[in-house]
């Protein structure tokens, strides 16, 4: 029958959308590539499932691990060094470190506990991102401030050694 159809479509549909999802968690659970991911969006389903919140560049960012972090240039022999210029040596500049540590973002992270009403940490920032647009706006505008400033700062020193 014609009008069959467009239901066993979405139901096919539906169904590669929950595989690809067990697929991304099980490969987040699986990879260490997908750790940092996977730490902070334990739940895929929930966070696929939200009802707001977009994912700028900064927060793709800050969520994957794939930004203006010494780790992450270091990896790609952008950087020969991964320590925090402003931490010291021993201290990765990873997101781990520049999101929920770094004494240069103290001033922003307190600022941000103040709106969130409770502490910003790697497990509580997701769940706070889906609960109120407020939230998940004031994570993204503070995510964007630091990864702006790690660009910045980036650039001034590669400008520097050239
Ligand atoms: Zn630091």
């Amino acid at each position: 029958m014609a009008q069959d159809r467009p239901s066993s479509a979405s139901v096919r549909k539906r169904e590669a959308r929950a595989t690809s999802l067990s697929n991304w968690q099980r490969r987040c659970e699986a990879s260490s590539k997908g750790r940092w991911t996977f730490r902070l969006i334990p739940d895929v389903g929930e966070w696929t499932g939200r009802k707001h919140g977009q994912v700028d560049f900064y927060l793709t960012q800050a969520l994957s691990g794939h930004g203006c972090f010494r780790n992450y240039l270091k990896r790609f022999g952008h950087k020969s060094e991964d320590f925090c210029p402003s931490c010291g040596s021993g201290v990765t500049e990873d997101p781990l470190h520049i999101l929920f540590d770094c004494r240069r973002f103290e001033e922003d992270r307190l600022t941000l506990e103040e709106i969130l009403e409770e502490a910003f940490t790697p497990s509580s920032m997701v769940p706070q991102m889906l609960q109120t647009p407020v939230k998940w706006e004031a994570i993204a505008v503070f995510v964007a401030k630091i990864m702006t400033e790690l660009r910045d700062q980036e650039r001034a020193r590669n400008g520097r050694e050239e």
